[in-house]
């Protein structure tokens, strides 16, 4: 059974994974950085959590999240900062970012190194009064460090690629040991480290649990993401390319846009929405009057949803109205699908943002992608 999959975001990467789990050869496509490549390190299940207690993932995910490295506790939510001041509640995270639930009603050190981009006393003072540190008594105090060679004003990434050298490190962990007193953990901003399964020798050398915020779009949860991609694959036995695809054929086959025609038995589309370019909106095709419509981001008949309601080729005269139905709508649009196929197609399956009525987010875009394989392989 020959599967491919197009698509290298959170989807696309269950799907393919999935797929060899099942026994199939499996090949993966990816053109450009989609939404997993800017996502904040936090993994939802929901768009936001509105249960009291987080209910049990689903056990197919279990097996996902352990290869991927990521985190996510059996049946409670984990608390995680945003540079933007707030605390919120997450199903999961990257095990780089400090999950702060454990430290409860203890005080947590924020590292200032003097970042553009990451003003630690105000942050420390916005979370220690966000409704979580209050209800919880758990506070943040600012640690003021000097780091010589380390550059405040590059990206977050540079910045850890900085940090990730050993003397830098040293440096740091030796500045800030002598600044620490009895904080429970220490919160650095998003730039503490490349590595998709966070870093362990802070830990050591801090003497306590070491962790970031959520990254900002564009930030080192991409990077790291993209890393850990590469490695899951690879160990998966998953024949990775970087390159566009530009049509699906009825015959099954997946031709590529230098031409290249790759034969398929089934084929998951995860494309992403429309920040990925997986759903791209622009002047109707010539069957179609009327203003811009919805296509996909691929030669191959799609019908689209919005809102539960089907939309035509071009709704109006004038197009999607985002008057009435507001920018939003730009992510709300996805495939219409029976099940875990695209509609209208027998071996042609969809996956994760690019899935009409489906929550946009990091774990439920797995989840789809796991289930996708699943289906593409039982049919
Ligand atoms: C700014 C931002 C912040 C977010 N924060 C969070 C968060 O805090 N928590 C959370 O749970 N979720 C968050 N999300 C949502 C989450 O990141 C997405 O729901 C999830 O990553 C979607 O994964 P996906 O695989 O469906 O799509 P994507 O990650 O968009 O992947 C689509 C893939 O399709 C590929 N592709 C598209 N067209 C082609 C083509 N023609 N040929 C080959 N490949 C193609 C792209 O290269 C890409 O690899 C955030 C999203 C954004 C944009």
């Amino acid at each position: 059974m020959k599967l491919v999959v197009v698509g290298g975001g959170f989807a696309g990467v269950a799907a393919a994974w999935r797929g060899r789990q099942l026994g199939a050869e499996v090949s993966l496509f990816h053109a450009r950085a989609g939404a997993s490549e800017l996502s904040s390190g936090a993994l939802d299940l929901e768009p936001w959590p509105t249960a009291v207690r987080a209910r049990p993932l689903a056990p197919e995910l279990e097996g996902f999240l352990a290869a991927f490295e990521l985190e996510a506790p059996a049946s409670r939510w984990v608390v995680v900062a945003t540079c933007a001041g707030t605390l919120r509640p997450a199903r999961g995270r990257e095990r780089a970012l400090l999950d702060l639930a454990p430290f409860a009603g203890q005080t947590i050190a924020v590292l200032d190194l003097g970042r553009h981009d990451f003003d630690a006393e105000a942050l420390a003072q916005a979370w220690s009064e966000a409704a979580w540190a209050r209800s919880t008594a758990t506070r943040f105090r600012a640690v003021p460090l000097e780091l010589p060679g380390a550059p405040s004003q590059v990206s977050g990434y540079d910045f850890a690629q900085t940090l990730a050298a050993t003397e830098q490190r040293r440096a740091l962990s030796h500045a800030a040991s002598a600044r620490l007193r009895e904080e429970a953990a220490v919160l650095m901003g998003p730039w503490s480290t490349l590595e998709p399964g966070g870093d362990v020798e802070w830990e050591r050398w801090l003497g306590r649990p070491v962790g970031e915020t959520c990254s900002p779009p564009g930030g080192v949860a991409g990077a790291r993401f993209e890393r850990q991609r590469a490695r899951v694959l690879e160990a998966a036995g998953v024949s990775v390319s970087a390159r566009e695809v530009e049509a699906l054929t009825p015959e099954g086959e997946v031709v590529l846009v230098d031409g290249e025609r790759v034969r398929a038995d089934a084929v998951v589309l995860a494309l992403g929405g429309v920040v990925a370019g997986g759903i791209v909106l622009g002047p109707p095709g010539p069957e179609h009057a009327g203003g811009a419509a919805f296509r996909l981001g691929v030669r191959a008949e799609a019908e689209f949803e919005l809102d539960g309601v089907k939309l035509d080729g071009a709704s109006t005269l004038h197009g999607i109205d985002f008057t009435a139905r507001g920018l939003g709508a730009l992510e709300r649009v996805g495939v219409a699908c029976q099940g875990a196929a695209l509609s209208g197609h027998r071996r042609v399956f969809a996956a994760g943002e690019l899935r009409a009525g489906e929550p946009r987010t990091a774990l439920h875009a797995m989840l789809s992608g796991l289930r996708a394989a699943q289906a593409a392989l039982d049919a």
